[in-house]
């Protein structure tokens, strides 16, 4: 079983889904498993604190840890604007090859068990994203910072809603809304007019395989949907304190 939070699998294939990707992801549940790689690798290495929020950063190089601070900073102050306090300490480990989640290329991931975040490095994370359509034409650095604000969000809502099982679509729509809410307006813009889609009018496609068969667009209607008037924190609060819940796949059945 499989059960990390992980950012815009199938990069390979230039959107050409994996069958037994897919087989994987549909069995994953939220286990807490986690591979010590890249941390143990990370150890060997000095860790770095953030000066003005609770994160370390391990096996990151300074323009990395730069990008990185900052973009941890834009996160938890996503859900300071929605009156969540953050306090929790948050790892980064930085990894120059390939990352694998659940066997499938990601660009990060992050892990309940150990509060880690795995992200891959600036050069293989831009390789990475020269090779996706929806993300090869954004500027590096700033994709870069928008997969860490990704996985921050992940590690943030996993810890306000530790005792709500949400779906796996549900923590993918809180991470892209506040990756996609993160990029410069210019950067979203171009990342937006890129994905071919129907504007959401409510919950009905955020759920698992609608994730699976198609990230970049999920991701985008997240960020569609959750900037929509009257959304934003009233979702994100909604969902923490339970009294939201996004559609399973039974319900289709
Ligand atoms: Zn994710």
């Amino acid at each position: 079983m499989c059960s990390k939070n992980l950012i815009m699998l199938s990069l390979r294939g230039r959107g050409t889904l994996w069958p037994f990707g897919l087989v994987i992801f549909s069995a994953a549940v939220w286990l807490g498993l986690f591979s010590t790689r890249a941390v143990a690798e990370g150890h060997e290495r000095s860790a770095v604190a953030c000066s003005d929020v609770a994160v370390e950063i391990l096996g990151a190089s300074p323009r990395e840890q730069e990008l990185i601070c900052a973009a941890a900073a834009q996160g938890i102050e996503f859900f300071r604007r929605c009156k969540f306090e953050i306090s929790q300490q948050i790892r980064v480990a930085v990894v120059e090859d390939h990352l694998k989640v659940c066997g499938v290329d990601a660009f990060g991931s992050y892990s309940a068990e150990s509060r880690t975040i795995e992200l891959l490095d600036l050069k293989a994370c831009s390789l990475k994203a020269s090779e996706n359509q929806a993300y090869r034409s954004l500027p590096p650095p700033e994709f870069y910072s928008s997969i860490v604000v990704h996985e921050v969000a992940h590690a943030i809502f996993r810890s306000l809603v530790r005792d709500t099982a949400h779906t796996r679509a549900t923590h993918e729509y809180v991470a892209y809304a506040v990756q996609i809410s993160s990029m410069r307006p210019a950067v979203r813009q171009q990342f937006l007019s890129s994905i071919q889609r129907q504007p959401p009018t409510d919950l009905e496609p955020f759920v698992d395989i609608v994730f699976l068969l198609g990230p970049s667009k999920f991701a985008a209607m997240a960020y569609d949907h959750y900037s929509m008037p009257g959304n934003g924190c009233r979702i994100l609060q909604g969902l923490v304190s339970g009294r939201i819940e996004f559609p399973r796949m039974e319900e289709f059945d």
